[in-house]
């Protein structure tokens, strides 16, 4: 199903591509700010507990939330590693985690303590100088729900307040930790149903209240964000973000507003909108703002939706006490391409025109960079980061995006190869905004998704609900289209001024999906790649000042401390998410990509090494002759597209987190696959029983495409 790529050639229209999918202050003075929060920080806290007020201003020693600070900034203000030693920068520590998939957390570091997700929602807590284990919490996820969730069982990391740790787990649980013991405090379903929202995002605080969304928009999801007691997990406020059933009646004004945007039957698929990543909470102006995703299906079609379908594809703000509706700003009018604006949203005050302006930075999927005044959400200037041929053009007044009609393969009944593709041209992998430079380091994809709308296509029980055509939508087994589209696809570190909208410098990748950055103001931007190993830049002129080699890709962003007089920088390794979960073509563009999860700790002169990377153990491409027939590859194809790409990868080619179906003696025996995908033998694994959606004739169907698909690499020479 879903491809995507890249391109990165700064033309509009150029290559095409497509690649995997689918799939994802300064304003007022600080010291006034930092009495104002204090002021202002609510029920926490024994001694030793984490207060609104060292949120919003964290000591420079520390990094007490997802983005450090309440501008998520992701700027550290340590300089004691800095452009002139950090060539010294060695292993301090290293823990070796318990699972092997996707690593997308961003640690924190509170009182001498590292605390850290991993996959399947569980947390970790490690001295932070000599990285032994003081604690573990397993909030048990099924496995099954893996089935429901668009890219890898990851999590971006908790929330510290208080004494308390808060997660959100992937089958939509927010969980409250004491700090000390890892043991649960509460623990509360905070999604509609635990069928079709998953949470992979990291919790925030605003003054006593934990703030959380969900995943779900490739599902039948509506969106929301919602805010939880932080004593008592009780529901505070909750916004949705797109209206519900008209005839149920709207919660608010704004869903009364929203619902003059859609037409057709929108809610009964949800209706999207997500809010799965990005939330910020501004103690400024005491607005909460955050990101959307996607309206649902993708294809507006068959829910017979048309308009700007608000508030999806927007950043929005709302009071942080209530939950109120202040302000939003659409960045896709009318998505049909996935272009989630859930990318994390970063404040600042910068110089605009002479006057200093308190703003919001965003560099979402459609890419474009967008400048909002952070208190009203009044456009103040766009312009592309990266290739994108969805938009003719951005009002200069009012930042509205006009469409490309060839765009819109809905109406024109012709698909459309879209830069950027689904993958976003920047997604959650997040920015970093170093207030010394006033640069902007965005860890950019450019890649390309061709978009089909499927004919006459119904819902189902399971599986994406985004009503593509897979079989346009697949990767083609033919090498040479697959050549170009590789060589299409890749990834840049973009550094960017956000007051003049344009390119400083940049560092070219091979491959896509790299890892989030961190600024720091000793003049150094912190990356992890997908080829495998970790760097620093010169954040002024984006020089390669160091490197270091971690035997796995690298997605989730560094962070840094300071212990005892010495400078940290710690950083997840461990290749996953969509990128590999959707596409074991692509998976390998950068070389190395496997995944071996560990959490890395850097300083100065640390001398620590890493054991051997174990074998590859990857099995032979050895696959039984085909005997199938072609109507059975023909639907086995089209069921493979939808209901087994996402985690087994485009065209059959499994990526290094989930089975290589091709590889797998399971398509040696009918009745060995039969039990897997319809008797649901290994559920405990998240492979679940496909029955409600496929019969066993359906089943033997996909077993012959994945063998003559596997027959087919085996001649071109795979081994
Ligand atoms: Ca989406």
């Amino acid at each position: 199903m879903p491809c995507q790529s890249i391109d990165e050639d700064t033309s509009k229209t150029t290559t095409i591509i497509w690649g995997v999918l689918m799939r994802f202050d300064r304003c007022l003075p600080a010291l006034l700010a930092a009495l104002l929060l204090t002021a202002c920080a609510g029920p926490s806290s024994s001694p030793g507990g984490v207060t609104q007020g060292m949120i919003s201003n964290p000591p420079e020693d520390e990094w007490l939330s997802y983005g450090r600070d309440s501008n998520e900034q992701r700027f550290s203000p340590l300089t004691l590693v800095n452009d002139a030693n950090v060539g010294q920068l060695g292993l301090a520590w290293y823990a070796d985690l318990d699972t092997a998939r996707g690593q997308e957390a961003t640690p924190l570091l509170h009182d001498r303590v590292l605390y850290v997700t991993t996959a399947w929602s569980m947390v970790k807590a490690y001295d932070a100088k000599t990285g032994a284990l003081k604690w573990s919490y397993d909030p048990k996820v099924p496995r099954e729900t893996l089935q429901r969730a668009c890219c890898d069982a990851v999590n971006r990391g908790v929330a510290l307040y208080g004494d308390r740790i808060f997660v959100g787990t992937l089958d939509g649980r927010l969980v409250a930790l004491d700090k000390a013991s890892g043991h649960e405090v509460w623990s509360k379903v905070v999604v509609p149903n635990q069928q079709d929202y998953t949470i992979t995002g990291a919790p925030r605080i605003a003054n006593g209240m934990v703030l959380i969304g969900s995943a779900g928009s490739e599902y039948k999801a509506r969106g929301s964000l919602a805010a939880f007691d932080a004593s008592t997990g009780a529901e505070k406020w909750r916004f949705y973000t797109v209206p519900g059933d008209p005839s149920k009646g709207f919660e608010s004004d704004a869903m009364a507003t929203a619902a003059k945007t859609w037409s057709g039957d929108w809610w009964t698929l949800g209706g999207g909108g997500t809010v799965w990543d990005s939330i910020t909470y501004d103690p400024v102006t005491h607005l909460v703002l955050f990101g959307t995703g996607n309206p649902e299906p993708w294809n507006p079609a068959p829910s017979g939706r048309s308009g700007d379908n608000l508030y999806t594809a927007s950043v929005v703000a709302v009071d942080a006490d209530t939950g109120k509706y202040a302000w939003h700003f659409q960045e896709t009018p009318e998505d049909r391409w996935d272009m989630d604006s859930d990318a994390q949203i970063t404040l600042a005050d910068l110089k605009i025109g002479g006057e200093l302006r308190h703003v919001a930075l965003h560099a979402p999927k459609n890419g474009f960079f967008y400048v909002l005044d952070a208190k009203t959400g009044q456009f103040i200037s766009a312009s592309a980061f990266a290739p994108q041929n969805w938009a003719t053009s951005v009002d200069a007044k009012t930042g509205r995006a006009t469409l490309n009609p060839d765009a819109q393969y809905d109406k024109k009944g012709t698909p459309f190869v879209g830069l950027p593709g689904a993958v976003g041209a920047h997604s959650w992998h997040a920015m970093s905004y170093s207030p010394k430079t006033g640069l902007v380091y965005i860890p950019a994809n450019l890649a390309g998704f061709p978009y089909a709308a499927a004919k006459d296509w119904k819902s189902s029980a399971m599986g994406y609900q985004n009503a593509q055509d897979p079989s346009v939508v697949a990767m083609p087994a033919d090498p040479t289209v697959r050549a170009k589209i590789l060589g299409a696809t890749v990834g840049a570190l973009v550094a960017w001024d956000p007051v003049a909208q344009h390119e400083v410098w940049r560092v070219q990748y091979q491959g896509p999906w790299n890892g989030g950055t961190l600024a720091t103001a000793g003049n150094l931007v912190f990356q992890g790649n997908a080829a495998g190993e970790i760097a620093a830049f010169t954040a002024d002129k984006g020089g390669k000042l160091w490197s270091m080699p971690v035997q796995s890709g690298v997605i989730a962003a560094p962070m840094a401390y300071s212990l005892d007089g010495e400078q940290y920088v710690a950083v997840l390794a461990g290749w996953g998410g969509v990128w590999d979960v959707a596409t074991g073509v692509l998976h390998d563009k950068s070389g190395g990509a496997r995944n071996i999860s560990r959490l890395l700790v850097f300083k100065l002169g640390g001398t620590a090494t890493l054991p051997a990377p174990p074998p590859l153990d990857k099995l032979p491409l050895d696959p039984p002759p085909f005997r199938g027939k072609p109507a059975q590859v023909t639907q086995g194809a089209t069921l493979y597209a939808r209901y087994c790409f996402p985690c087994h990868g485009d065209a059959a080619v499994g990526g290094a987190v989930n089975p290589d179906l091709r590889r797998s003696a399971m398509i040696n025996n009918a009745s060995a696959f039969k039990a897997a995908v319809i008797d649901g033998v290994l559920s405990q694994n998240g492979m679940v029983s496909f029955q409600p959606v496929m019969t066993a004739d359906d089943a033997e169907s996909i077993r012959q495409y994945v063998v003559k698909r596997a027959n087919e690499d085996k001649r071109l020479g795979e081994k």
